[in-house]
């Protein structure tokens, strides 16, 4: 199947620039650390590790290598039944690395790893805590996988003393077993969610994301915010699916920025603390500066 159309105007690469963004690409050189901004080629990284309007530097790094357990058909990263095994010194090389490279605001994410006993869990925490020992005032997300639903794995990684636990839904319900691997689906999602929420010291937000352009209609969008929200999650940003290859899932339309926008206000109204919805949005889009932002308001 062909994608239905080129992209719109709105779809067009920003390049990043700037001294700040300078001088955090030069840094990084040095530090060995595995971005997914630039894996992706993402084109928010001018806007994220400058942090915008309140200098909050975001940036995303995946743990745990580069080999998944599972397969996506959204998703370009190389798959395998035994991927290699995790490093045990990642936790405080990662650490000490994201600390020197002078982030405000760190999205630690991560494949899936159905072949580990605690399915990566761990290795999550201990970075976390690792992160927070060094730099207490550095804000931590993990965008973690779904755990296969196992709340001893969710508890491990919420009270590590992260900021913002989130794992993502990627599509509306009735998409999730043509759009996900087969081991995923909504409702352990949510209960991941639903967990962490439970689990987490009070503060701590919880967040998901979705992908629009994958055939859902309006009206199953409303119905999965609503079920999101319902669950208790904090924040949620909705952004275009971007087909990586020929062999993955096409995209179904390009929404337009007006009708984002609608989700948007529709999400404040549903009372998410803050909602990012747009075309380039990704999970982890200028996730300082809207974190920040919604302390302030
Ligand atoms: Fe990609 Fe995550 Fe799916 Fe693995 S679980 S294939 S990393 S989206
Ligand atoms: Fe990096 Fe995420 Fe920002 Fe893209 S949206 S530059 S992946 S932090």
């Amino acid at each position: 199947k062909k994608n239905p159309k080129p992209k719109p105007e709105w779809m067009k690469m920003v390049v990043p620039g700037g001294d700040k963004y300078a001088s955090i690409k030069s840094k990084l050189r040095e530090l060995k650390l595995n971005t997914v901004c630039e894996e992706a080629r993402c084109p928010n990284i001018g806007e994220c590790w400058t942090g915008g309007e309140t200098g909050t530097a975001t940036a995303t790094i995946m743990i745990l290598g580069d080999t998944c357990t599972r397969g996506c058909r959204f998703c370009a990263v190389k798959t395998s039944r035994a991927p290699p095994p995790a490093d045990p010194e990642e936790p405080l090389r990662v650490a000490e690395a994201i600390v020197a490279w002078g982030l405000d605001y760190v999205v630690l994410t991560s494949v899936d790893r159905d072949d580990m006993p605690d399915q990566g869990s761990a290795h999550f925490a201990e970075t976390v805590k690792n992160l927070k020992e060094r730099k207490p005032t550095m804000l931590v997300e993990a965008l973690v996988p779904d755990f296969r639903g196992d709340p001893a794995c969710v508890e491990r990684v919420a009270t590590s003393g992260l900021d913002v636990f989130a794992h993502n839904i990627e599509t509306v319900e009735e998409l999730q077993s043509s759009v996900r691997d087969r081991r995923a689906n909504f409702k352990q999602s949510l209960d991941v969610l639903r967990m962490a929420k439970k689990f987490a010291p009070p503060g701590t937000l919880t967040k998901t994301s979705i992908m629009l352009g994958c055939g859902e209609t309006p009206a199953q969008v409303v119905k999965a915010m609503k079920s999101v929200r319902a669950a208790g999650v904090d924040v949620m940003t909705l952004g275009q699916y971007m087909r990586p290859t020929k062999r993955h899932m096409p995209v179904s339309e390009f929404v337009t920025p007006e009708a984002f926008e609608e989700y948007r206000k529709l999400g404040v109204e549903l009372g998410f603390r803050y909602v990012a919805s747009g075309p380039m949005v990704r999970s982890s889009y200028k996730a300082g500066e809207y974190f920040i932002k919604s302390m302030i308001d």
